[in-house]
């Protein structure tokens, strides 16, 4: 039972309130709606009323106004990052390092009006920024691999920057060898011995690598100049590549943002073409694998007269080959082997093989591979060459 005394207390009490100022606390609709939903709130504290209210005038008790006045600067700061990838949307993360002071206005607000499981400010910008730059971009946010990273990082006086960090990206390029001659790799330092004789055009033109013209290419065009290159196998230096091209893969994490106006173009430079295409983390480990149309040029130490039986003999050859590639034994297969054509010693094949085979091993080499063509034919057989036709 409420005695007389208690409630002329709290008749005093009340007064006192009511006779004093109301101390109002501004916040911006996002954080009044992030904290308060849609209702009105105030609280009586040490005989004065706090009031909260959702100004779109004033300074925001919590971010300082940072969600009005620099969230879209932010934004398109973002976007325009972004912009420079043309042809590709790569996969993105962003995240948010907040000044202290934001957590502590929050806490503040929070205890006093006693607030438990809302999501906090940083929590909002983030979601916020996440959901514009990919309605905007098109970009997916992928928080366990992204392909480039964003990190905004907000001070107390709403000073900020936008950090980005590269993963590595990657392309998918194809060679094709139109000439005889030119070598996958460049020349190590000792064997690149430079004659004065040569001028430097003649000079480059002589020593023109796959590798080199890949190095140009990525350099001059895309601006990239730090780069790794993944090969799928390789052909001999007077091998030709026809076809689609022997597929190799590039990866760079270089932060120069490239404009790809020349996506898809194909590059040529003395009996070479080379294409590049962008690709994600997930095409990667798909190409590594893939069958290739091999013609070889063979000559055998004699003529052969029975040409049934030697047919017999290279259809033979289908199957599964088996070689060791540092202590390991690998097993690649044949699908398809035949003779096109037989003028006296020279006999020329088409196997439809699994890339990684080594081809001069497998025609007659010293290192062990089963089966082995000079021994299926029963005599000493010389390459003259092998050309990569088409690739599957
Ligand atoms: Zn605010």
């Amino acid at each position: 039972m409420v005695s007389d005394r208690h409630l002329s207390i709290i008749r005093e009490r009340k007064k006192k309130i009511e006779s004093n100022c109301i101390f109002e606390i501004n916040l911006c609709k996002y954080c009044y709606k992030r904290n308060f939903g849609k209702k009105n709130h105030s609280v009586a504290r040490h005989f004065t009323n706090i009031h909260v209210q959702s100004a779109s005038r004033g300074i925001c008790f919590i971010c300082k106004n940072f969600f009005h006045e620099k969230f879209p600067k932010i934004i398109d700061n973002i976007k325009s990052q972004l912009s420079e990838f043309t042809d590709y949307r790569p996969n993105i993360e962003i995240g948010t390092i907040l000044n202290y002071q934001f957590y502590e206005n929050e806490d503040f607000l929070r205890s006093m009006f006693q607030i438990r499981g809302k999501p906090n400010i940083k929590y909002e910008i983030n979601s916020l920024i996440r959901k514009m730059i990919e309605n905007h971009t098109g970009c997916k946010i992928d928080h366990v691999n992204p392909e480039v990273k964003f990190e905004l990082v907000v001070q107390g006086d709403l000073s900020y920057s936008i950090n980005s960090i590269n993963k590595e990206f990657y392309w998918l390029g194809r060679y094709r060898k139109f000439r005889r001659g030119i070598p996958q790799k460049n020349r190590t330092k000792g064997e690149n011995t430079a004659n004065s004789v040569f001028d430097e055009k003649e000079y480059k033109c002589r020593n023109q690598s796959i590798e080199s013209f890949i190095k140009d290419i990525m350099s001059q065009t895309y601006n990239i100049n730090s780069l790794k290159i993944s090969w799928t196998g390789g052909e001999d230096k007077n091998s030709l590549v026809m076809g689609k091209g022997r597929p190799f893969l590039i990866k760079s994490n270089s932060n120069s943002y490239c404009s790809n106006k020349n996506y898809k173009d194909i590059f040529t430079s003395n009996g070479i073409e080379i294409e590049f295409e962008r690709i994600g983390h997930k095409g990667v480990v798909s190409i590594h694998r893939y069958k290739q149309l091999v013609r070889i040029l063979l000559k055998l130490e004699k003529k052969i007269d029975d040409t049934t039986d030697l047919a017999e003999k290279v259809s033979g050859l289908v199957g599964d080959v088996r070689f060791r590639v540092k202590n390991k034994t690998v097993t690649r297969r044949i699908y398809e082997a035949k003779i096109i054509s037989i003028r006296d010693k020279d006999v020329e094949l088409l196997l439809n093989m699994d890339n990684g085979v080594p081809i001069k091993q497998f025609i007659g080499g010293k290192d062990p591979i089963e089966p082995c063509i000079s021994e299926v034919l029963n005599m000493r057989c010389e390459c003259i060459y092998f050309d990569i036709i088409e690739f599957t």
